[in-house]
Parts: C-alpha cells; structure tokens; sequence
C-alpha cells in the first residue's frame, strides 16, 4: 500500500492548514502539495515544499526589485529564450522538494544526479516494511536483442508465471530471514545495519529529494526519455505533471526544447542542408557511422 490510512490523515491535516503569506505562489502547485501521487505498485512521489513560479524565472532574469514579470506573453517569450539560449541560471532560483517512495534499484539509478539535496530513510535506525516492486505481467519483458540496455516484449506463459513466482519467493524468504535475523527474542539479535544487507533491490526505500528547476528539467530530460528505465521513467513522468502545473511556461518551453528539440551535429546538419537543397545523401556520403545515421534518420523522419 502506497500510503497507509494514518498518513493519509496527516497529509489531509497538513492540507487543511492554511495562512496568508508574502511569498511568491503557484496555484497549480499548491493544488499538488502533500499530496501522494502512486507510482509503481507500492511507490509515490509527492510535493513538499517549493519554492517560486513562472514569474520568479523572469524576476532573477531582470534582476528586479518588484515582481519582475510584464504581460504573460512577454514573460513566457522570455522564458523561451532563455530555455533556448541554455540561460540556465534563472531557472535555479526555483526549487522543489518531493518525498519518494521508491524500489532501491531505481534509487541508485536516480542518486546518480548529483545535483540535488537528499536524505534517505535510515535502513541502520529503522526496519524496512515487507514492501517489494512486483512488475505487473504487461511490464515483465524480455532482454532486448538489438539493445543491451533494453527491453523487448513482455514474457509469456509459464516462463512469465515463473519468473513472478521466484522474484516474490526469493523476497519474501529474504525478508523473512532479515526479520529473524533482527529479532530480539531468544538471541541478541544482529545489527539492522548488517540484516538489511540480506535484502534484494527491490525492496522500497523513501527519501526527501530536493533540487532546483534546472536540474529537475536535466534528470526529467534524462529518465522522462523514452529510452530510460521504466521504472523510473513512470517517477519522472509523474513529476513532469506536477511541474507542468507549477511552471506551466517554463515547462511548456522545456517540452519544446529539450523533450520534443534535437541536437543535430556539425555532420548531422550539413546532410539536414544537403537534404532540403534535393541532393541525395546517405549512410555512406554522410560521414556518419551507421547507428548515428540511424538515430538522424530518426530524428528527421519523426
Ligand atoms: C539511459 C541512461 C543510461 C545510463 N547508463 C549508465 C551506465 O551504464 N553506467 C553508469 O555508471 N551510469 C549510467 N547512467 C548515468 C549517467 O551516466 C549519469 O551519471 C546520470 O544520468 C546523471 O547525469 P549527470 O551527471 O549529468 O547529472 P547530475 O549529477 O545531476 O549533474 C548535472 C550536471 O552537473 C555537472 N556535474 C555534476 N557533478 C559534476 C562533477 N563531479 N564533475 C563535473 N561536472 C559535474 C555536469 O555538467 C552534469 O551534467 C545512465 C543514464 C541514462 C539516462
């Protein structure tokens, strides 16, 4: 269970607090704060606390002493030309913090980015919650043969039936032997900190996660791509809804130039040129190796 019936009481009582404040405030992010978005099967990410909007970005490009915003056209075309010109800074004087659940083999691939603030729930003070990342059977895929690092179609038959039935066997045993392990009755009981080494990465961790809308946009660039993870794909999709409605501007330029843009190299652009002149151009003439003319034609061909 993502979130159990007493946090949920307090995410409602911290909800129900409210007071005015001088502060700079999103509409569309005070609709998200505390509350817990689910991810995966046991999984969450949730709001709690920002820091800035829209506005902010084009206040600290301005350097102003009042609010720093014009009309929402003339903020939003600024905001755009700064996304498209890597003016990044602005985009750090915004801040989010989010409180994760999540499978500790998606947490290593998210610590990754180092650019970010964290605190991890101590598995050495506490005891981990019988909580494990079962794939759903849709999501239980095969090896990819034409990429090491991916995925093909999902399993099937009584090698999918097989597969579930060892990865909830060997968890639950682990986890078994990790309580007995630490129990005090009858035995001295061995150290958390050493017990919770019996336990598999799919196992949930919890952290506060706290970064600035710069490096959000790079890890969201990054593990939003269709080609990341998707376990931890479905993280960042799910924090990319919350910042479309925190910066809805910074956000709509971010989709447009980073997710949705390219980066075409000096040889990528003059085939791109060569092409709409009608010449005709290929793997060979390009000067390119074959998987970078595979990922241009990708590119040009949509
Ligand atoms: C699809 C995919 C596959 C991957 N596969 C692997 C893999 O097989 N093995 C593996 O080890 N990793 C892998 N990674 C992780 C990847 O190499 C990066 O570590 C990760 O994406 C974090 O990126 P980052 O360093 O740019 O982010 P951050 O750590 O958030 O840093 C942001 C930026 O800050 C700067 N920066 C931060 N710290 C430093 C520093 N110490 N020195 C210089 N500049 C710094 C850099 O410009 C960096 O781009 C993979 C990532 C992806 C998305």
């Amino acid at each position: 269970m993502p979130i159990t019936p007493d946090q949920q009481a307090e995410i409602d009582a911290l909800r129900a607090q409210t007071r005015p404040t001088l502060r700079a405030v999103s509409e569309g992010m005070e609709a998200h704060l505390y509350k817990a978005r689910e991810v995966l099967d046991h999984g969450f990410v949730r709001v709690i606390d920002y820091m800035g909007d829209d506005a902010a970005i084009c206040q600290a490009a301005r350097v102003s002493y009042g609010k720093g915003t014009k009309s929402v056209q003339n903020d939003e075309g600024l905001i755009r030309y700064l996304m498209r010109h890597w003016h990044s800074t602005p985009f750090e004087m915004c801040e989010i913090k989010l409180h994760v659940k999540l499978p500790v083999f998606v947490a290593r691939q998210w610590i990754r980015h180092r650019t970010a603030n964290v605190n991890e729930y101590s598995a050495r003070y506490s005891i981990l919650d019988r909580e494990f990342y079962i794939p759903r059977a849709e999501d239980l895929a095969a090896q990819s043969v034409v990429n090491n690092q991916g995925r093909g179609e999902a399993l099937t038959g009584e090698e999918a039936e097989r597969v579930l039935r060892y990865l909830k066997d060997d968890a639950g045993r682990a986890y078994d032997h990790y309580e007995e392990m630490i129990s005090d009755e009858g035995q001295q009981g061995l150290a958390r900190e050493l017990a919770r080494m019996n336990l598999p990465a799919n196992i949930y961790t919890q952290w506060y996660w706290k970064v600035d809308l710069h490096n959000l946009f790079h890890f969201l660039r990054l593990r939003a791509d269709k080609h990341a993870q998707y376990e931890i794909r479905v993280y960042a999709d799910a924090i990319c809804e919350m910042v479309k409605d925190w910066v809805p501007a910074a956000y709509g330029a971010f989709e447009d130039y980073r997710m949705g843009g390219a980066t075409l190299s000096g040889k990528a652009l003059d085939c791109l040129r060569k092409m709409l002149a009608g010449e005709e151009v290929t793997q060979e003439t390009s000067g390119m190796s074959k998987g970078e003319w595979r990922e241009f034609m990708g590119v040009v061909e949509g």
